[in-house]
């Protein structure tokens, strides 16, 4: 390849212990962007993987200099390594993709398509799911509903973090440096032309699942505390709704009691209206908590990864 000219389109991959699938996601990313014929590089950041990936990935990178290698001082989670693919991407398009080959690098040619059709952020629609438990599934459907329903930003659904953005999008989403990130919600935030593309989402290649329930709950609360104050208010409406029942219940009290109704005697009553409200307070107290916790991360400013090195060809100009 010949150095002096830009790449066309970077691939930006996150890897996190994918050993097995690496030495095929190579062949068939380069097989379908020889056919495309333009400069490309594809950029494979190893998010602290403790399986031999690093060395796989270090020479893939020694073999071909059009793969460059980000390797991080530990692991640092999918977003932030899907961050570190895009500050490090030089091509006039990033296409954002999984190791494990859930995402076919073929459909790259379907996106690249739309993105010479004049559209800057082209993200694959996953029309059919192979290989997902039920529980991924039905939750993902969930989530992606709630998340259009309390944040004021629309995220297409059923998609993923499989898409192609323009260097105009890459470079206005290098500017937000937020440490609790949700690239989807970010993606959509942005603007610009938008569109997708429907594809068939594989089974994994080879491997288990890097998404257990902890780390898929943690992202959606990433997604609805970076995009909404909707919990926040929660505590408002229910403090109303519970003011507004105790305002209606004194006078109500007050006459049962005055014509010798026994009603509302008894400790049973009143212990159950203060666990009530001392729970609603908890909860309140806990969504507060979340939000303070992430602007007092966002306050520390520190480094969003740490990179323990990088492999790439030397530039010649
Ligand atoms: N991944 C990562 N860091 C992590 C977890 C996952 O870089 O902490 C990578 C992983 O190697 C894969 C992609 O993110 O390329 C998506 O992960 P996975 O396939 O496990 O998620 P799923 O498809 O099951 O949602
Ligand atoms: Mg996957």
């Amino acid at each position: 390849m010949d150095s002096k000219r830009p790449v066309t389109f970077s691939i930006a991959v996150p890897v996190y212990n994918e050993v097995e699938s690496l030495p095929e996601l190579y062949p068939r990313v380069r097989a379908v962007m020889e056919n495309l014929g333009e400069h490309w590089e594809l950029i494979l950041v190893d998010d602290g993987s403790t399986d031999g990936s690093t060395e796989v990935i270090r020479s893939l990178s020694a073999e071909d200099n059009r793969v460059r290698a980000v390797i991080f001082a530990r692991n640092f989670g999918h977003q932030i390594a899907i961050t570190a693919g895009l500050d490090y991407s030089r091509g006039e398009v990033v296409i954002i993709m999984d190791a494990d080959l859930q995402d076919p690098p073929e459909v790259i040619t379907d996106l690249v398509t739309k993105w010479r059709e004049g559209y800057e952020v082209v993200y694959a629609v996953r029309e059919e799911r192979v290989g997902e438990s039920w529980f991924k599934k039905i939750t993902a459907a969930f989530f992606y509903r709630l998340i259009n329903q309390i944040t004021d930003v629309s995220i297409p659904l059923d998609t993923g973090d499989f898409r192609l953005l323009d260097r105009k999008v890459v470079d206005t989403l290098n500017t937000m440096r937020e440490r609790h990130r949700f690239p989807r919600g970010m993606a959509a935030w942005v603007g610009f032309r938008q569109i997708g593309v429907p594809y068939k989402r594989a089974a994994r290649y080879a491997g288990e699942t890097k998404y257990p329930f902890r780390k898929m709950l943690r992202l959606a609360l990433n997604a609805i505390t970076g995009f909404s104050y909707f919990p926040l208010q929660l505590a408002t409406y229910f403090g109303f709704v519970c003011a507004g029942i105790s305002a209606l219940a004194i006078p109500v009290v007050i006459v049962l009691r005055l014509a010798g109704n026994q009603a509302f005697f008894g400790q049973a009553t009143t212990l159950i209206a203060v666990l009530f409200l001392g729970g609603v307070q908890l909860i309140s107290l806990g969504i507060l908590g979340e939000y303070v916790g992430r602007l007092y991360d966002e306050v520390k400013g520190r480094p969003l990864y740490i990179v323990r090195e990088t492999h790439e060809a030397i530039e010649s100009d």
